[in-house]
């Protein structure tokens, strides 16, 4: 008899659930559930193959949640990281048909639990997936010289507004002020605030 590993129908316990709540975000910004036969289904992740440690920490998560073996095909440009399991539909049951942002985006009662208690890990999945940490450079005149520095900003892009209000709330549980610049992008530009998410997200590396 396997073993059973799904924390959601077997007896297994959510080990890591900052290793969960991570991956909920990466898939909630930029992962698919693609269906095979025998209720396989096959979770897909496309990240920029420039960041090898994006790439390692997506593994080391889906590890941790399935206990499963996880697959990384170059393609151009990025790695698909992939895994096959039956019960990705149990622990990510947004899955349904179309694209994330035609449909309601709902958290399972227990999935808002686990988002409320590690907004951290949230953003900073989220960000790993559609988010960047960019740099701003600004020239100024001052005293009659000409300054240039440069500042550092997180922007999340996503066309759900459900997507981007599980953004927005996790920036608040953690006290992080933020600004909609447009219908889809989410900053947060303080400098204190990127201080603080650079204590645990930084540049994508
Ligand atoms: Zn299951």
């Amino acid at each position: 008899m396997p073993r059973l590993v799904c924390f959601r129908c077997g007896d297994a316990q959510l080990e890591q659930p900052q290793a969960y709540v991570y991956l909920l975000g990466i898939y909630l910004g930029d992962g698919y559930l693609v269906p095979f036969p025998r209720d396989v289904w096959h979770l897909r992740i496309f990240q920029d193959e420039r960041y090898p440690g994006l790439i390692a920490e997506c593994d080391q998560a889906i590890r941790a949640v399935s206990h499963r073996r996880v697959g990384h095909v170059k393609k151009i440009g990025c790695v698909q990281i992939s895994c096959y399991w039956k019960h990705w539909i149990h622990v990510f049951p947004q899955q349904g048909p179309g694209p994330k942002w035609l449909r309601p985006i709902r958290m399972a009662a227990w999935q808002q639990t686990l988002i409320e208690t590690y907004p951290a890990e949230l953003l900073k999945g989220l960000i790993h997936s559609d988010g960047t940490r960019f740099v701003n450079p600004i020239t100024r005149r001052f005293a009659g010289r000409v300054v240039r520095y440069s500042y550092p900003r997180y922007m999340f892009s996503n066309a759900s507004d459900d997507i981007r209000s599980l953004f927005i709330e996790s920036c608040e549980r953690l006290a992080v002020r933020w600004t909609q610049t447009n219908a889809r992008n989410v900053a947060v530009s303080r400098s204190a605030d990127v201080a603080f998410l650079d204590t645990f997200i930084g540049p994508k590396f």
